[in-house]
């Protein structure tokens, strides 16, 4: 479920790279990406309402691989 105002997307096979999701769980300065179990990503929904669109998440994952939507107009 995305979040009110924010909704982030990975793409499935980017989600299941350990590696890239240690990075995004490391850079994102509000919390939106953590880790499952196995490695793999897990967005935390509580916190999309948080992101501050500093573009970093995208900078760090292959183009396209995620996506930061806004979800409301300017
Ligand atoms: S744009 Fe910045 S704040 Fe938003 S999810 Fe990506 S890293 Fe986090």
């Amino acid at each position: 479920m995305p979040g009110l105002f924010i909704d982030v997307q990975v793409d499935e096979r980017v989600a299941k790279d350990a590696e890239l999701a240690r990075k995004l769980s490391e850079i994102c300065a509000v919390d939106i990406f953590a880790q499952k179990e196995d490695g793999s990503l897990r967005i935390v929904e509580e916190n999309l309402d948080e992101c501050v669109l500093c573009d970093l998440c995208i900078q760090a994952a292959p183009e396209g691989a995620v996506r930061v939507v806004k979800l409301y107009e300017d």
